[in-house]
């Protein structure tokens, strides 16, 4: 129950603080905080009871709104992490050599920012590096996600560019989705360590989908291997 302006300030920052809070009822909030603070006169209650309903309402409709809610994985919505694994299956090989399947997502929010599919610029740009560079207004990555459904590499000698992990950092992104780990033992499990140290929250795909990929793989993760992934690729109960 709302009776004073320090309930009114502590709903507001409550509904601020929401993760899936949307940008006008942070600022419906915000008024209706600052017209509380206005009220200086005890008289006044009235009118602070009535801000208080406001919020109770808005605070209903972003329930509500969250009870309607897709459903998610590590409150990521499937639908996303869904749409990075059909990028990945839209690659097409811009050589004759092996190349991974790749796609990546990138969010705010749930709102899908950027994406991209690995050599969609037929020139062998990597999945989070073209959703990256898509992003015109880079300030808008600051505390976005990126689904990857391949780990950002950390490094990479050959192409001329900074690695994926590198950009991601360097951008502000706040959460990762990984796909597969790396096959190639340079890489994997060090953008793990690198975002983990830096902040940046690791999850990884539902089983299911993360099977689809190892699958789509297959042929990536052999080449890159030779020993150590072949056993398990053939490995029968
Ligand atoms: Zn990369």
């Amino acid at each position: 129950m709302i009776k004073s302006i320090t309930d009114v300030e502590l709903a507001t920052a409550a509904i601020c603080d929401h993760f899936l809070a949307a940008r006008d009822e942070i600022e419906l909030a915000r008024t209706l905080s600052d017209r509380a603070r206005r009220l200086v006169n005890p008289e006044q209650a009235r009118d602070v009871e009535r801000i208080g309903l406001e919020l109770a309402e808005l605070w209903k409709r972003i329930r509500d709104r969250e009870s309607m809610r897709e459903d998610s994985h590590e409150g990521i919505p499937l639908s996303q992490i869904r749409r990075a694994v059909e990028l990945a299956e839209m690659c097409k090989p811009e050589d004759g050599r092996v190349h991974p399947f790749v796609g990546a997502v990138i969010l705010r929010g749930d709102v899908k920012i950027s994406e991209a599919f690995r050599s969609e610029d037929g020139s062998g740009g990597h999945a989070e590096q073209l959703a990256i560079e898509k992003v015109r207004d880079k300030v808008t990555l600051d505390g976005s996600t990126i689904i990857a459904t391949l780990e950002p590499c950390t490094e990479r000698p050959r192409a001329g560019h900074r690695p994926c992990a590198e950009m991601i950092l360097k951008y502000g992104v706040r959460r990762v989705m990984i796909g597969l780990v790396d096959p190639n033992k340079a890489i994997r499990g060090n953008s793990e360590v690198l975002f983990r140290t830096n902040s940046v929250g690791v999850s990884y795909f539902p089983t299911d989908l993360a099977k689809h990929l190892w699958e789509l793989n297959r042929d990536f993760y052999l080449a890159q291997t030779k020993e150590d992934f072949r056993s398990l690729f053939t490995y029968r109960r």
